[in-house]
């Protein structure tokens, strides 16, 4: 059932050196360490619950696995998330930027960001809504020396066809290219899943997260 190879091996014709993560959200951790065993070393989690459940703590994984929170995360999870992920890649306002700096502050250690961006407008989606936000948020991280931000994330429009999920993308790719005038250090544009993957490599993306075509269909209970 689980298949990281065929999907890494043709995300990787289309584009190598893409870094793929594999979203195990739903699935049982015999099926992270099957996609372990097949080469993969970067989990995808939504919720930081789950998250601690199924993985072990870090520093206690199999060699090089690594988990990275991409979800929605509440003010109030923060401290579980930082305990457990090894980054953040759904960081979508200021006051999230200031609880997740002083929680490193508490627990002494420094974490890897994503600012996720709402490239489609759409309203049940996370992310910063505009541009501006987007961008005054890295101007506050000059107060947040525990925060590193590693780039860019957007989820491309739900359902969307070829042309919508081109203008999202593009409009991410534009803005991640504004970021790294002044952060080139942020190298990281996270765009692409399981249904728009290719398109989004198309537009610049260097780091897919894909699910239900490594492991399935997820079983919502
Ligand atoms: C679930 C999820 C994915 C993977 O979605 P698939 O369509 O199963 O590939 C990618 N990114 C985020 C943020 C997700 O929540």
């Amino acid at each position: 059932m689980t298949d990281f190879t065929s999907v890494n091996n043709a995300v990787q014709q289309k584009k190598s050196g893409v870094t793929l993560v594999a979203v195990s959200k739903f699935h049982p951790y015999e099926a992270v360490m099957e996609a372990y065993s097949q080469g993969a070393r970067i989990f995808g989690e939504n919720r930081v619950q789950e998250m601690r459940e199924k993985f072990p703590p870090k520093g206690e994984r199999p060699d090089g696995m690594k988990v990275y929170l991409i979800g929605q995360l509440q003010r109030n999870k923060v401290k579980k998330a930082i305990e457990w992920a090894d980054r953040i890649e759904s960081v979508d306002s200021i006051p999230l930027l200031d609880k997740i700096e002083a929680e490193c502050t508490a627990l002494n250690t420094d974490i890897e960001i994503l600012f996720e961006f709402n490239s489609s407008g759409e309203e049940q989606k996370s992310g910063f809504r505009s541009e501006e936000e987007l961008l005054a948020a890295v101007d506050h991280l000059s107060d947040c020396p525990h925060i590193i931000l590693k780039g860019i994330m957007t989820i491309g429009p739900l359902g969307g066809d070829e042309e919508r999920n081109l203008l999202a993308f593009k409009r991410t790719k534009a803005l991640y290219d504004d970021v790294r005038k002044t952060h080139p250090e942020a190298a990281v544009l996270s765009m692409g899943m399981s249904a728009d993957w290719k398109t989004a490599l198309e537009c610049g993306s260097d780091e897919v997260r894909i699910g239900t075509a490594i492991f399935g269909e997820r079983i919502y209970r």
